[in-house]
């Protein structure tokens, strides 16, 4: 089974690892040296209970969704990671990275954002620690998201448009990278998704893992059992995936079947679907899956999701879906629409569009009447109510507005 685990030098199969430029060697072997120590301590394990519990509202519920259970034939329970402060999952990461931080002794917070949801959470966490908060962002993001960088800077953020590449979320990444270059000894670089050179992926990981911690007991408690028989997540870099099913890796009686975005669809140029798409290469300090040209450039990944718009994925996902552990599905935009809308109508519930592409995988599979499907909404819909209604055509069966 320890095929299935991360390795000392960071690696999941052959993916992940550390390439990193030679000035950034020693930060990222200080983290290395570090992170378990601190995390596995009494101290940090307090702390960050803490305030998951009175800060981010955790628990978050396990919802059995009947409406949905009855139309697809199974029985369906919602992970409600939309229900956290800030409206989705990556708080669970930010919290415990600025703890981490702290203990390390660092002053400065940097970290890159696409849709701008990353942004948000580490923003929120620098105010309520006091630390100096640097955001980067590419310029079309910006423009895009404009809310969000609003409420970054009302946090006390400074946002800074990048204006290199596409200017979208890659860039916002290289850009956080070369600023940490520039300020190894007092910055800490908060990562938002399983992704990056080791030990990031890892880190993102555990951080997120309290979701399917939380999971096992309450199925216990819901169904007698503590482990479901599907676990379902979408997948952007890869960090609410990872939580879900953290603790079932090497549970065999658990089938895992994630969501990448499809965007128009995996034959055209327009699509997130890195999994079914990407080639072998590096990205931001990690070997991994990547979408890019025969001679390397990275190419723009396109869906309607800001949130799964990144040309490269955690290695811990390439590995687990290379080696069959786990099914990928890419969800088009309009089948993703459409489970938005359907989730809506039927549990009064508005996911993120992210979280709607599972949604959309309950469509995609047959299951059995007993089948216990856990599902993890990774964020609420709020941000993305425009773009449900400016797509509404998508889900014509629940056009009547
Ligand atoms: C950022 C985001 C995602 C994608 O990121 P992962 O690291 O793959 O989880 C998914 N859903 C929501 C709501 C997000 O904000």
């Amino acid at each position: 089974m320890d095929e299935l685990k991360v390795d000392e030098r960071g690696f999941y199969g052959r993916f992940g690892g550390a390439y990193v430029p030679e000035i950034l060697y020693r930060c990222v072997h200080e983290l290395q040296d570090a992170y378990k120590p601190i995390m596995e301590s009494k101290e940090f394990e307090h702390e960050y209970e803490q305030l998951l519990k009175d800060y981010v509202g955790r628990p978050s519920p396990l919802y059995y969704a009947s409406r949905m259970s009855e139309r697809y034939g199974c029985k369906l329970y919602l992970k409600r990671e939309d229900l956290n402060h800030t409206g989705a999952h990556k708080i669970n990461n930010t919290i415990g990275q600025i703890l981490l931080a702290r203990k390390m002794g660092k002053s400065r917070i940097i970290a890159e954002t696409g849709a701008g949801q990353h942004g948000v959470a580490t923003a929120t966490v620098c105010a309520l620690m006091d630390m100096k908060c640097e955001i980067f962002m590419g310029k079309t993001d910006v423009e895009r998201q404009h809310t969000n960088v609003e409420r970054m800077r009302m946090l006390g953020a400074t946002v800074h448009p990048v204006t290199t590449g596409n200017m979208t979320l890659s860039d916002a990444c290289s850009e956080a990278i070369r600023d940490w270059c520039c300020h190894p000894q007092d910055t800490f670089y908060i990562v938002g998704s399983t992704m990056g050179p080791h030990p990031y992926p890892d880190i993102v990981a555990k951080m997120q893992s309290v979701i399917s911690k939380e999971i096992k007991w309450q199925l216990q408690e819901k169904v007698g059992r503590d482990y479901p028989d599907y676990l379902v997540a979408c997948l952007g870099g890869g960090s609410n995936a990872a939580g879900t099913i953290y603790h079932y890796i090497e549970d065999e009686r658990v089938k895992i079947v994630l969501a990448e975005a499809g965007g128009h669809g995996v034959d055209t140029d327009c699509t997130a679907a890195t999994i079914h798409c990407g080639t072998e290469g590096i990205i931001h300090g990690a070997r991994t899956l990547v979408m890019q040209t025969d001679d390397g450039q990275i190419e723009e990944a396109f869906t309607i999701s800001a949130g799964l718009d990144y040309p490269g994925i955690g290695p811990m996902h390439a590995h687990l879906s290379q080696i069959g552990r786990e099914e990928v599905l890419a969800i088009n935009d309009d089948e993703a629409i459409y489970a938005g809308y359907e989730l809506t109508r039927m549990e009064g519930i508005i996911p993120a569009i992210e979280s709607a592409h599972a949604i959309a995988v309950l469509k995609k599979k047959q299951w059995k009447a007993d089948d216990v499907i856990v599902l993890t909404v990774s964020g609420r819909g709020d941000k993305d109510v425009e773009t449900y209604l400016e797509n509404k055509v998508m889900a014509k069966e629940y056009g009547n507005f």
